[in-house]
């Protein structure tokens, strides 16, 4: 299996705050990894850092399929932040060619393979009239209308209905590439544990426990969210 990206002793502060001490990642490649903890645990520093848009205090992200040329490699990660970032007078529709217009690796094939399996249909509807929901589901729509190697998704179930849920699941199995690897924060485990291959636990910015899911259900008996009940206090969760 091929190393896609690491982290490599990873400190971030903001300010006087520590949010991150010591993280050491390894992501391979053709992976869904599980980055789980409670809110303000981490999670989405972490994502922030990988994707480049944060630069760490210290320690630092290797891109070893791109080493040299660090501005491209980064590029080639598609990140779904937790909120949409367009103006509101925006559509659903102008929000899909700006990501025509501003990545190379678009596919308008995978763009429209993900409105049918999110029931996107209201292209004409400004951005600023959707529901928690509905935005969710454009960003994550936008997110795999990328192909590329590393697709990072930060809570992408928050707003999300039980059956919406499911449908997100399921799409982000299917739009997964055979050497692509996928990153998913959340603190909603039940929910879409079945497609971890491996997870990584973010206690007050450390990593509390790490490992392949296979291998913990094998050894200890334990499904994710149970080792995950089990690390963190209920009160947490
Ligand atoms: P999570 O995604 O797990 O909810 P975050 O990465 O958002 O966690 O936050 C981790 C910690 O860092 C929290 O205590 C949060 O308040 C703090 N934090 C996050 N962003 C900032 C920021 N821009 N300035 C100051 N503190 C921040």
């Amino acid at each position: 299996m091929k190393t896609l990206i690491q982290t490599k002793s990873i400190e971030m502060k903001y300010a006087d705050k520590r949010a991150l001490s010591d993280i050491n990642m390894t992501i391979e490649s053709g992976k869904i990894i599980g980055l789980l903890g409670p809110n303000g645990s981490g999670k989405t520093t972490l994502m922030k850092l990988i994707a480049g848009l944060l630069q760490p205090s210290s320690g630092y992200v290797i891109y070893p399929e791109n080493a040299a040329r660090g501005v491209e490699s980064k590029a080639a990660i598609s990140f779904m932040p937790d909120e949409l970032r367009f103006p509101g007078y925006m559509t659903v529709a102008d929000a899909f060619g700006f990501y025509s217009d501003m990545y190379p690796d678009y596919s308008k094939i995978r763009a429209e393979q993900m409105r049918e399996l999110l029931n996107i249909d209201n292209s004409k509807a400004k951005l600023k009239t959707l529901s928690k929901g509905q935005k969710e589901r454009v960003a994550l729509a936008l997110t795999f209308s990328r192909q590329t190697k590393l697709y990072l998704l930060d809570e992408p179930l928050g707003g999300i209905d039980p059956v919406g849920k499911k449908k997100i699941v399921d799409a982000i199995l299917t739009m997964q590439l055979d050497d692509s690897s996928i990153v998913i924060s959340t603190h909603l485990v039940k929910d879409i544990e079945r497609i971890f291959d491996g997870v990584y636990f973010i206690s007050n910015g450390n990593i509390a426990f790490s490992g392949d899911c296979d291998e913990m259900r094998e050894q200890s008996g334990k499904t994710v969210e149970q080792k995950y009940l089990e690390v963190f206090d209920y009160e947490s969760i």
